[in-house]
């Protein structure tokens, strides 16, 4: 038998490396870690969690609007200060950063800070020194790609938006994902003048239609403008700032112009090709159903990976791979149902199929939607809506979508997500009583289809 330093090396401390680092360790194995920036990857250093932060700190500006509706007076005008939400982010993602340090430390792992190279099936080398592992997991995340068009220099990728200095003025957001809708309804909500600009017909592709048709037209209610079927030519730097010129001809001017065009996996010089690991044709690291790659002794996980890049499902991936190493034996992630959230103002939570989706999958199905104006706007004076939306298959009764856009809806989506994954039926859904006065509540009283 060989004779290895670790039973398992991770390269990468984001979200799956840690996750598994730490749960490896806690069964016994000898397990090492590298790093070669802030521990915590995309999701806690620029991704969820400081995008949350912001999320709430354009909330404010919503809530100051509606307070006045509810008899509250300000004295004068809230002022935003910009260096103070990016400080205060910094201290708690600093905090975040150590808190992840103490979890590994605590469990045992040997924390390594530094760019780690694979050398072979077994070996990773770190500033010139080899480290030999049983088994080798890479979880090395994603960065974003922005795509090659003249003045591709003047523009900043989300990396770039939580420092931005000065605070811009007027936004260009190029993109209709996920990152490029919450940080336009999140600059927006700060201050910022936002126009977003989306190749295609609707934003967000891969949603339910209506959900995209729906929150669109609140982002534009909100003070957005969205520029559908538009897209980003060129941008050069003039004297009023930047100019990005559409392919249509017609010029936009902007402070900042943010590319969310994507995202693609870290594969760059960590040595894969010397250790023989393949890349599928997306260029992400091909694994089977149990994340092994092409060399057997050697893993990966999460977004270096997979086709569903969220930090929960990075995780699930990783607890997989560790039982499978260290523990419970072999399983396989279930990938159905898996509930996610787009923080744009107003939220979306949805889990399971679009309707065309669950049409195509299932044939004959129930679509049952609701519309309306939250109780929380009666009296704020705002115009925002809500939107509701069940897939029921109809063969079976059992409720295959579940989509929302609305204040908080990811986390109204959450627990509707567990009845989901259960196989709940409409059925069930009519006899669970609602909770009055909530949005939540119409989720459990939609009774009549939609025609068709
Ligand atoms: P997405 O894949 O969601 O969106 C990319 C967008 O860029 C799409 O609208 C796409 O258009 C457009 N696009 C791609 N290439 C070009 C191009 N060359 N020119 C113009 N537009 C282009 O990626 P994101 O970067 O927004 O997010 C990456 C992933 O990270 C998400 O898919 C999600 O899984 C995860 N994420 C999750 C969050 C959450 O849970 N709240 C938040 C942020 C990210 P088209 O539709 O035509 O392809």
């Amino acid at each position: 038998m060989p004779t290895f330093d670790f039973d398992l090396f991770v390269i990468g401390g984001g979200s799956g490396g840690v996750r598994a680092a730490r749960m490896a360790a806690q069964t016994g194995a000898r397990v090492g870690l590298a790093e070669a920036a802030e521990l915590g990857g995309t999701c806690v250093n620029v991704g969820c969690i400081p995008k949350k932060l912001y999320s709430y700190a354009a909330g404010y500006a919503e809530s100051f609007e509606e307070a006045a509706g509810y008899g509250w007076k300000l004295p004068q005008a809230p002022q935003f200060d910009w260096a103070h939400l990016k400080s205060q982010r910094a201290r708690e993602i600093t905090r975040l950063n150590g808190i992840y340090a103490s979890l590994l430390k605590n469990s045992g792992v040997t924390l390594i800070a530094g760019w780690a190279q694979l050398a072979d099936a077994h070996t990773v080398e770190v500033d010139g020194k080899r480290h030999t592992a049983r088994h080798l997991l890479v979880a090395t995340g994603g960065t974003p790609y922005v795509p090659d068009i003249p003045g591709r220099e003047h523009v900043v990728s989300s990396d770039a938006m939580f420092d931005l200095d000065p605070f811009p003025k007027r936004l260009l957001v190029v993109g209709g994902g996920y990152i490029a809708c919450e940080f336009a309804s999140i600059f927006n909500g700060l201050g910022a003048q936002v126009t977003q600009l989306h190749r295609r017909a609707h934003l967000l592709t891969g949603f339910d239609d209506d959900v995209r048709q729906f929150l669109a037209n609140e982002m534009g209610k909100a003070g957005v403008d969205v520029r559908l079927n538009c897209e980003a030519a060129s941008v050069t730097r003039g004297p009023h700032g930047l100019a990005v010129t559409l392919a249509r001809g017609q010029q936009i001017e902007a402070d900042t112009v943010l590319f969310a065009t994507g995202r693609v996996p870290n594969t760059q010089g960590l040595g894969l090709e010397a250790a023989g690991v393949k890349l599928d044709e997306r260029g992400a690291i091909a694994v089977d159903a149990h994340y092994r790659s092409s060399v057997p002794s050697i893993h990966a996980v999460g977004d270096v990976s997979t086709r569903v890049q969220l930090t929960p499902v990075a995780l699930a991936e990783a607890m997989v791979v560790v039982d499978e190493l260290f523990g419970k034996g072999k399983r396989r992630l279930d990938y159905e149902f898996i509930p996610t959230a787009v923080f744009t103002h107003p939220n979306i939570g949805t889990c399971g199929y679009t309707e065309l989706e669950a049409r195509a999958k299932f044939g004959e199905v129930a679509v049952f939607s609701s519309e309306f104006k939250s109780l929380r706007h009666t009296l704020s004076g705002r115009s925002e809506r809500t939107f509701m939306k069940l897939v029921v298959e109809k063969a079976t009764d059992r409720v295959v979508g579940l989509h929302m856009v609305g204040a908080d809806a990811g986390e109204v989506v959450q627990g509707f997500a567990v009845a989901m994954r259960a196989g709940a039926t409409k059925a069930l859904f009519d006899s669970t009583i609602g909770i009055h006065p909530t949005a939540a509540e119409e989720f459990v009283t939609m009774r009549e289809p939609m025609p068709g």
